[in-house]
């Protein structure tokens, strides 16, 4: 099986759509895994949606489609943030509001287990650090985990081999540096535990603004890591047509 795992689709279809096309160019993929935040921020909320649930998929709730569907206050919001999800939850349509509202915070599909932030507080913490990934880990039921929120691609490894540092064999094991990961990156799943961030879809942070995501493919047990070119222009100006705030578009042209 060929699985694209995308994160932080925030809505803007141009991105999306250049994504699945990169994944698909050597053959249809077989299912999508979406880590949250497909609305908010970006143009195009009923789009993104609808293209997602086109394909067999899992998704979980991220903190922008709480807020899109009421779930979630915006008082932790900043000001564009805020905007953008009151602009976004008068336009999503009914039918896509429930299907929203109806997603789940966690989801575990095989060795993988799938959350928007981490397991500690999914829908809010930025996972940043080896001490948020030991303690994301310690929760972890799965050998795989799947983050997004942050909009930064990274792997992080289990460190083998070393005792864990208190509580004895069944005590945490040290965790490795968040690695940040490059386009065409690859890596081997085996029977190191790891954490994996796919990079933002339609807000990359890194300073690289080409839509960001990850393709696993379950037979040679490889997840690995892609940018994909797409109309920045295009999402820039459905955003200004929208009338949601400039700094919001601004950004996408430098990926921060
Ligand atoms: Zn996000």
């Amino acid at each position: 099986m060929r699985i694209a795992i995308v994160a932080d689709i925030h809505a803007n279809l141009p991105a999306f759509e250049a994504v699945l096309r990169h994944a698909e160019a050597d053959g249809r993929i077989d299912a999508l895994w979406c880590l949250g935040d497909t609305v908010g921020y970006g143009p195009h909320p009923n789009e993104c949606l609808a293209l997602l649930r086109r394909y067999e998929h899992r998704a979980v709730a991220g903190n922008h489609d709480l807020a899109a569907c009421g779930r979630m206050g915006t008082e932790e919001f900043n000001e564009a943030a805020t905007a953008a999800a009151q602009w976004t939850a008068k336009r999503l349509k009914a039918s896509l509001r429930s299907y929203v509202q109806d997603l789940p915070m966690v989801v575990s599909e095989g060795d993988f287990t799938l959350v928007h932030g981490s397991l500690r507080w999914p829908e809010w913490e930025y996972l940043l650090s080896s001490e948020q990934a030991q303690a994301h880990l310690e929760l972890q039921r799965t050998p795989y985990g799947l983050v997004g929120h942050s909009h930064l691609p990274f792997v992080c490894l289990e460190e083998e081999g070393k005792p864990p540092p208190d509580g004895g064999p069944s005590g945490p094991r040290p965790v490795g540096a968040l690695v940040p990961a490059i386009d065409g990156q690859a890596v081997e799943l085996g029977s190191q535990r790891l954490i994996l961030n796919p990079g933002g879809v339609g807000q990359p942070r890194d300073g690289d603004p080409r839509a960001a995501y990850a393709l696993y493919d379950s037979d040679a047990g490889v997840v690995t890591f892609f940018r994909v070119e797409y109309d920045i222009a295009a999402t820039q100006q459905a955003m200004e047509a929208a009338g949601l705030p400039h700094w919001l578009s601004e950004r996408l042209s430098y990926g921060r």
